[in-house]
């Protein structure tokens, strides 16, 4: 009798939990760091589910669920986004807090990690719906947010709008101003500028270094990025002005690709107006699969969760993989891609501008004072360049690991060192 291993494509796919649960294992076992601390972080703190009622436009009552997982806060208050999608569960959440808590770490910024989510498809639901669900979540949720509990920030299906109502309900409530209680805010309540470019911006910046890192000249690479919405779109202008050629574009409606190079800035983002890219005139149009198996030297997934898999991780054939989208690869595609010598810079760097940001954004709020773009984005490069190098120096110092395990090497050193003076209490 012939056995054939199971693939992921015959098994149920890896949950955000699981994948972020093998990570910590693999990065734990290559460093001296106690047991039981690995232990509790497998583990969120807590996970909190709600039901949220909302009077639909037609009058009728729709009850959506929401979720809010708090996984780690030795270093700091819980951080981190919350998404409105019709595929969000308690356990990707809990994935996903999972993230939050190594991504902060990494940029040694003073937050743990959280993620939230509500099982609702917004594009369906009206702006006054909208308002009413978010405004509920908020109610729902008012005993464990706060400035200095856990404060969340926009993600897939959610934005600035979405954080200031959430602002508005918590602070009519409390009785009093709360800005902080939530990050990615419009400038004119205590938002930041170049909050919404930021986790793009960070993307470019460190797609920059790992490009020069490998002896490759920016003016000669081809990049390749799917999704062109806030990530996607604000890494390929910004990779663009760095002198890159970008070379494929996608949506969720299509690719499409100019060996030559797009102007990106000609391209519409799919936030400026959705499904805009397939529509651009371009030489060749293609999947959007397709996109991430293109010979170029950077491909980008900026948009969804696992989408580099057992099913195509031997058929990409770029020189260098940078996470835009938060767990865009199975742990199985991040085997291949370590036997096959490609290297994969991991969301919790690339794309941690975005809280980076945030951060710059609490601060502001707590000190009332805003600062101006140009303060911001020299601030951002500064921290990105700093943590890059912290993973770069963990990636070099050890003999073969990947650039993820060295990320999670500089990650889980601080929270770990954060729980080894803290304690386990009582
Ligand atoms: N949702 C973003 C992320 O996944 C930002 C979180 C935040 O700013 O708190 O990193």
């Amino acid at each position: 009798m012939t056995t054939t291993a199971p693939t992921e494509s015959e098994d149920p796919p890896e949950t955000a939990a699981e994948t972020a649960r093998h990570q910590l294992d693999r990065a734990a076992s290559h460093i001296d760091v106690d047991p039981g601390i690995v232990e509790r972080l497998k583990h969120p703190k807590s996970v909190h589910q709600v039901s949220v009622p909302v009077e639909m436009d037609s009058g009728e009552t729709r009850i959506f669920t929401g979720y809010r997982a708090h996984h780690d806060s030795a270093r700091g208050p819980f951080k981190g986004g919350l998404r409105y999608h019709p595929d969000v569960t308690a356990e990707e959440c809990v994935g996903l807090s999972m993230w939050m808590t190594w991504k902060c770490a990494v940029m040694d910024i003073p937050f743990g990690g959280g993620k939230g989510g509500v099982v609702a498809n917004p594009k369906t639901l009206s702006e006054r719906e909208n308002e009413r669900l978010t405004r509920r979540l908020a109610e729902e949720l008012r005993d464990i947010v706060g400035p200095m509990r856990d404060i969340p920030a926009p993600d897939m299906g959610t934005n600035a709008q979405t954080m200031a109502w959430f602002m508005d309900s918590y602070s009519m409530q409390e009785g009093e101003s709360h800005p902080g209680v939530v990050t990615g805010k419009p400038p004119v309540i205590g938002g930041s500028y170049g909050r919404e470019e930021a986790p793009g911006r960070s993307v470019a910046v460190i797609a920059r270094e790992a490009i020069d890192h490998y002896g490759h000249d920016i003016e000669e690479a081809t990049v390749a990025i799917q999704g062109f919405g806030s990530v996607g779109a604000n890494a390929a202008r910004l990779l663009d002005e760095f002198g890159a050629n970008v070379v494929a574009l996608a949506d969720v409606n299509g690719a499409i690709r100019d060996p030559d190079g797009f102007d990106t800035h000609d391209v519409i983002s799919h936030e400026e107006q959705p499904g805009m890219v397939s529509g651009y005139d371009a030489p060749e149009s293609l999947a959007n699969d397709e996109l991430l198996e293109l010979d170029v030297d950077v491909v980008i997934p900026a948009a969804l969760g696992n989408v580099l898999t057992v099913d195509n991780a031997d058929d990409v054939q770029a020189d260098l993989i940078v996470e835009g989208a938060n767990g865009p690869t199975t742990t199985r595609a991040d085997e291949i891609f370590a036997e096959r010598g490609i290297p994969l810079i991991p969301d919790i760097l690339a794309n941690a501008g975005g809280v980076t940001v945030s951060y710059f954004e609490w601060l502001q709020d707590i000190n009332r004072r805003a600062w101006t773009l140009e303060e911001v984005n020299e601030e951002l490069e500064s921290e990105m360049l700093t943590a890059w190098n912290d993973v770069r120096g963990a990636y070099t110092a050890h003999d073969d690991v990947t650039w993820r395990e060295a990320a999670y090497i500089v990650g889980l050193r601080r929270v770990a060192a954060a729980h080894e003076v803290r304690g386990l209490w009582p």
